[in-house]
């Protein structure tokens, strides 16, 4: 059997071709898939590249499809169930494993990265990485559980409490994302954008000039952000590195004094464990996270190279593709 994917072979190119699709392994599922989401990763990933990817690769790691196959020893799912897929695979037993991160799995295989991901008609997953999809909710609002369960994470290990502050750089998808899971926990999500027209999209929040935050959230990969961020922590404020940064703009000036003497913290964010899957598709299921206005294109996975250019030049909200 064959399928249509998006192929990596070199950094910078991508091909729609194609491709045989492999047989399962025995505790593996192959999903038709349904739609699949393309973020700011993607664009980095296929441009410049990414640390965590290997080539040739299909990427693509916000996916949900229909189960098509099971592998011989998978008893957990059945045929035709929609399922989000968690883009990790994970070892179980290593120090990260355990303490509930398996996005830091020393063994990690990322779908899209290490993983052949969904910018195809296929993608193959083990059956411990899929998460059925609440009753009657669409795969379209069911795809943002990925970017959401990265948010879900950052405000975990945020310790964001009910009726915080939280201050947030960038009103992209993911920063209105943290916006929006902010105030379905009870927080009070404030957006700092200086792109007008987001600023309207992200509505609801209020702009602020000199606020200080209980936390603050950069999700946008700008060196000036942090140093803004840095300085709008109130006491025992906490500053969550979200974006990654450029590697020219990766060192900033900072006073540990001033984490001493007001007992303000620093944490980093990268990705989400399996259980924000789970959160986040129950968060979408019931409303209390709205996704469906933040949909700006809806586009085949034919038209990839004019769907990256309107992720890179910031003129949509989110992007999802059909294969
Ligand atoms: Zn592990």
């Amino acid at each position: 059997m064959e399928m249509s994917a998006i192929m990596v072979r070199d950094i910078g190119a991508f091909e729609l071709t194609t491709v045989p699709i492999r047989d399962l392994e025995s505790d593996e599922v192959l999903i038709e898939v349904e739609v699949t989401g393309l973020c700011r990763t993607d664009l980095k990933l296929i441009r410049v590249g990414h640390r965590d990817l290997t080539l040739p690769r299909i990427p693509g790691e916000e996916v949900v499809g229909i189960i098509r196959k099971l592998g011989g020893n998978v008893t957990a799912l059945q045929e035709g169930c929609r399922v989000y897929v968690y883009p990790g695979v994970w070892c179980g037993r290593c120090p990260a494993c355990r303490k509930g991160a398996e996005n830091l799995c020393r063994g990690m295989q990322i779908m899209g990265f290490h993983r052949d991901g969904g910018f195809a008609e296929y993608v193959i997953a083990p059956a411990k990485s899929v998460i059925p999809v609440p009753e009657g909710l669409r795969a379209e609002l069911a795809v943002f559980a990925e970017p959401l369960s990265c948010c879900l994470n950052a405000l975990e290990l945020a310790r964001l409490g009910k009726g915080e502050t939280v201050g947030i750089w960038g009103a992209g998808p993911a920063g209105t994302l943290l916006g929006r899971a902010s105030r379905a926990m009870e927080a009070e999500p404030f957006s700092i954008e200086l792109d007008r027209r987001r600023r309207e999209i992200a509505k609801g929040s209020a702009s602020c000039g000199n606020m200080k935050f209980d936390v603050c959230i950069v999700a946008v990969g700008s060196g000036q952000a942090y140093q803004e961020a840095l300085g709008a922590m109130n006491p025992r404020g906490r500053l969550v590195v979200f974006s990654g940064l450029h590697a020219s703009e990766d060192e900033l000036p900072l006073g540990l004094n001033q984490l001493h003497y007001h007992e303000q913290s620093i944490v980093g964010a990268y990705g989400c464990s399996f259980r924000h899957g789970v959160q986040a598709l129950h968060l979408i299921a019931t409303g209390a996270v709205a996704v469906e206005d933040m949909i700006s294109h809806r586009m085949a996975l034919s038209d990839l190279d004019q769907a990256l250019r309107i992720v890179e030049n910031r003129q949509g909200m989110k992007v999802l593709l059909y294969p």
